[in-house]
């Protein structure tokens, strides 16, 4: 029996060119590529949408996260960026790479995608497909069963493996066609289109560009904290993530790593977690002028701050291993300047002054 590799990301598409293949007869094996980069999937679980379609179609799903080499290929594209920080291209090229490798492995035949003809504007054109087929080392051998009659015959094609005819030729954006087959087949429950993955969103690639630009070495883990919180680069270089409600604050507290400090209200004040992470090299006058503006940051934030008698503040440095060191107390820290504040904001700094009156307002 023919085995696929399907690419199943769990949403409609690849779960339908998984359905295809199955009804054709072909064993379906599927691998789930996380990245830092995912909208929706709680790293630490793996990709639970994926997990659910293949359960609901009744085969294997590995998980497998991209890495630092992913982050590399994000910082160094080679053929352009889409509207954000989205190396579509590329992305494909390398998720592409690494199924390839896959194929030994898993026994499977061919690698299989949910992709449609003209879906997206930069990964999903005829000439793109080719490329990244190309590119990945895998030419000839990727079926896209939803449009697979648009485009020249894969070598399962070819070679009678799969039949033709039965595979499909939708194309375009419109996702009518693929609603109507997930009711003749039955499949009810699949998560809305997501539209691109973070790297997509405006907000997140400004601060995704500004990172790159202040921290060309940065890694995995200051990525990852660039989701969480309001952000801000000090004057010295060093970064504060202030957290928004108390699950961005446990992220916060989470994602700390050793050189890191955490910063929370004392006793029963209330106000945000602040995360401060110092900019390299470390500099004693520098760190302690950022843990000071740190403090005005969670007291600008929090509402004892604000009404003029400032606010009691733990500060803890966080040691190797992600130990917590000895916690040192500021009683009584006042609040930045909202408009200072707001000034060093990164990826906030739309509509600036009435920015700074809502902060001034409302603490954020
Ligand atoms: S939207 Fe994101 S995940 Fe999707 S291909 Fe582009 S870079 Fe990759």
């Amino acid at each position: 029996m023919a085995k696929a590799l399907l690419l199943l990301s769990g949403g409609l598409d690849s779960t339908l060119a998984g359905k295809i293949l199955l009804e054709l007869g072909i064993e379906v094996e599927a691998v789930n590529f996380t990245s830092p980069f995912c909208r929706c999937t709680p790293k630490s679980f793996g990709c639970l949408a994926a997990r659910a379609a293949a359960d609901a179609l009744g085969i294997q799903v590995r998980v497998l996260a991209k890495g630092d080499d992913y982050l590399e290929l994000i910082k160094h594209p080679r053929h352009g960026r889409g509207s954000g920080m989205n190396p579509c291209l590329d992305c494909r090229i390398f998720t592409l790479r690494r199924a390839r490798e896959m194929l030994a492995e898993t026994g499977a035949d061919f690698v299989a995608t949910g992709e449609v003809l003209g879906q997206r504007p930069m990964s999903q054109r005829a000439n793109a497909m080719a490329l990244i087929e190309r590119e990945s080392g895998l030419d000839g051998l990727v079926v896209r069963p939803l449009s697979a009659q648009l485009l020249p015959p894969s070598l399962p094609e070819q070679s009678g493996l799969l039949d033709r005819g039965r595979l499909l030729a939708i194309q375009g954006r419109s996702r009518k066609e693929q609603m109507a087959l997930a009711d003749d087949y039955g499949i009810n429950d699949y998560p809305c289109p997501a539209g691109g993955c973070l790297l997509t969103d405006p907000e997140f690639a400004a601060r995704l560009r500004e990172l790159f630009t202040r921290e060309p070495d940065c890694g995995l883990d200051d990525v990852l904290l660039l989701s969480v919180g309001r952000h801000f680069r000090l004057p010295g270089g060093a970064k504060a993530a202030v957290g928004r409600n108390d699950n961005e604050n446990k992220r916060l507290e989470a994602s700390a790593k050793p050189g890191d400090w955490l910063l929370i209200p004392n006793g029963d004040a209330s106000g945000p977690t602040v995360l401060l992470r110092p900019a390299a090299p470390a500099q004693t006058e520098k760190d302690s002028e950022a843990l000071r503006q740190a403090g005005g940051l969670l007291a600008l934030f929090s509402r004892g701050g604000r009404n003029g008698t400032g606010i009691d503040i733990g500060q803890t440095p966080v040691l190797a291993g992600g130990a917590r060191g000895s916690a040192a107390s500021r009683p009584g820290v006042r609040p930045l300047d909202a408009d200072e504040a707001e000034s060093w904001r990164v990826a906030g700094k739309v509509g600036k002054s009435a920015k700074a009156a809502e902060l001034r307002k409302t603490g954020g």
